[in-house]
């Protein structure tokens, strides 16, 4: 058996734009976060030096939506999504919901969610939250555009939702967002159509569990993400996560499904270019 963590070692911090020979996409970060306020211009610049072509920037209410939006139309490597995510369905006003199905149209806006569902930390009353995934799942349908899900300790929850979707209209346009899952879950996910995406939680020491899914998922529905500002790659594990830090998790992943960083970098960019739609 090999063991790819063992000859894993960190990557170099992430090079100037000229040492970089291709591009990543980051499909989730919040950079409408505060924690983002003062230096937004400075992260997008390390950003583009690291690779990073794109970056899909996440809703999670009704107001970030309409920010998501803006900063889509403020900078060029952004694009957004609109929607409303599991653990903030419970503050949602009646009228966000409306709201969000007006930013569909938006410029720039590339996805639904965050939806999905959340066990863990159980804000929203789960019957809240199923009725909230549902509408985001019919207005994918509607739209045609694909749904960014979020799922905490409710896999089984998340499949059997989704399983419902496909039987009834076919596969799912639609990534299983920083997953954390089991093989068995990628493995349903996989079958009804969707992308998996991983986040910097795969490079921690203890994931050598995620790490075997992640070896798992076929070329062709591999995503890669920070989730910024949350949950930063190793070697910057601690830190503020931000879109060049994708750089480590990609190479993670290439060293984890023994192919050449290059390579990974043009499946997983040319998955987001091809579920996103982005040019
Ligand atoms: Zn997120």
């Amino acid at each position: 058996m090999s063991r790819p963590w063992r000859r894993w070692r960190p990557p170099r911090r992430p090079q100037r734009r000229t040492d970089v020979s291709f591009e990543l996409i980051d499909t989730h970060a919040h950079l409408d976060d505060e924690r983002f306020a003062a230096d937004r211009p400075a992260v997008l610049e390390r950003a583009a030096a690291a690779g990073v072509a794109r970056i899909v920037v996440v809703a999670t209410t009704a107001a970030t939506s309409r920010v998501c939006v803006d900063l889509g139309a403020r900078h060029a490597p952004l694009f957004a999504t609109v929607g409303i995510q599991p653990n903030h369905v419970t503050e949602a006003a009646p009228t966000d919901w409306d709201e969000v199905v007006s930013l569909v149209g938006a410029a720039r806006v590339v996805a639904l969610g965050e939806t999905g569902l959340d066990r863990y930390w159980d804000y929203t009353p789960f019957p809240q939250q199923e009725d909230y995934f549902a509408r985001h799942l019919e207005l994918a349908r509607r739209t045609g555009l694909p749904v960014v899900i979020h799922c905490r300790d409710a896999e089984a929850d998340v499949v059997r939702m989704l399983r419902a979707d496909f039987e009834k209209h076919g596969p799912v346009r639609g990534v299983m967002h920083s997953f954390t899952g089991d093989l068995q879950t990628a493995r349903d996910c996989l079958a009804m159509g969707l992308f998996i995406s991983f986040a910097g939680m795969v490079t921690y020491k203890n994931a050598q569990p995620l790490r075997d899914v992640a070896r798992e998922v076929p070329p062709d529905r591999l995503l890669i993400e920070t989730d910024s500002p949350y949950l930063a790659p190793v070697p910057e594990r601690g830190k503020r996560n931000e879109p060049a830090f994708v750089a480590h998790t990609a190479a993670l992943l290439a060293q984890v499904r023994g192919v050449a960083p290059e390579v990974l970098a043009e499946h997983t960019t040319r998955n987001a270019r091809a579920l996103l739609a982005l040019p």
